[in-house]
């Protein structure tokens, strides 16, 4: 059987040549983007009150949605995402931004359609035209417990892709990991990806922040593949504790500009 090619993306800094929650706040009022650099609360909280008080201050949905459309895409990255699309590869996100952010600037680009799944803060607009974002983790429910220390509080994105690999039939009921996931991402991912339990799995990961080193110890091989965007904290962190370094087993991949990243990708075979 056809092996699975799964290609994990974080958003900001990644598939973006910014910070969604930043960007788009500097874009609707200066006054409230200032606020993110004092947090006074968890950050998806003070985000979602930033939103409240544009509402209020007569901000409407198309303001926010233009906002959005302005986030800065390199070409070279949409080219990754059509590289490994083409190859039959899946590609998922995971991200600490939120669905109608990904979602509207993944539409901008025309580029939606290539994800087969989103995993982020989940959003809505209500009736009034407000946008209210979530944390995926809601502060009611028991904490993720991530033993790496790296995950924000509303998001370990390794316990998330260990849900996903779960849905591609990688790990087996025995395995501690998969006992531990509670739901599968089946609806997530689509029906295109069930009964594959018996394909083998092939990974890549692209990401630049803490919170995407977790995921990253899923990858098991040198067939695998960790591209860490250099001088953002993931570098930082693979650099001053070599013990998180050494507890990777995929290839690391350094990249500055995402034409690198397309660079490295048409080296590879990526033939599934
Ligand atoms: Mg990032
Ligand atoms: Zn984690």
């Amino acid at each position: 059987m056809t092996p699975i090619g799964l290609a994990c993306f974080d958003f900001d800094w990644t598939l973006i040549e910014t910070d969604s929650d930043r960007f788009v706040m500097e874009g609707l009022s200066p006054t409230l983007r200032e606020r993110l650099n004092r947090p006074t609360m968890q950050w998806t909280d003070l985000l979602n009150a930033c939103l409240q008080e544009y509402h209020e201050q007569g901000g409407t949905k198309q303001d926010v949605i233009n906002a959005m459309k302005k986030a800065p895409m390199d070409s070279s990255m949409i080219e990754v995402c059509k590289l490994l699309h083409s190859h039959g590869w899946t590609l998922v996100i995971l991200s600490d931004s939120n669905a109608v952010y990904i979602d509207e600037i993944l539409k901008h680009h025309e580029i939606r359609h290539l994800f087969s799944a989103v995993i982020t803060n989940p959003a809505h607009w209500d009736e009034q035209g407000r946008l209210h974002i979530q944390r995926l983790i809601p502060v009611d429910a028991p904490p993720h417990s991530c033993p790496t220390g790296t995950c924000s509080v509303n998001i370990c994105k390794g316990q998330e892709l260990d849900r996903l690999m779960q849905s591609l039939g990688q790990l087996t009921a025995t395995d501690p990991i998969a006992q531990a996931a509670s739901i599968t991402a089946t609806s997530l991912v689509g029906e295109e990806l069930e009964d594959n339990s018996t394909r083998s799995l092939r990974m890549l990961y692209v990401g630049d922040g803490r919170n995407d080193y977790c995921p990253a110890l899923r990858m098991r091989n040198s067939h695998d593949l960790f591209f860490v965007r250099r001088g953002r904290t993931l570098e930082y962190l693979l650099t001053e504790f070599p013990a998180t370094r050494s507890a990777i087993q995929s290839r690391i991949v350094l990249w500055d500009h995402p034409s690198q990243v397309l660079e490295a990708l048409q080296a590879e075979d990526l033939k599934l």
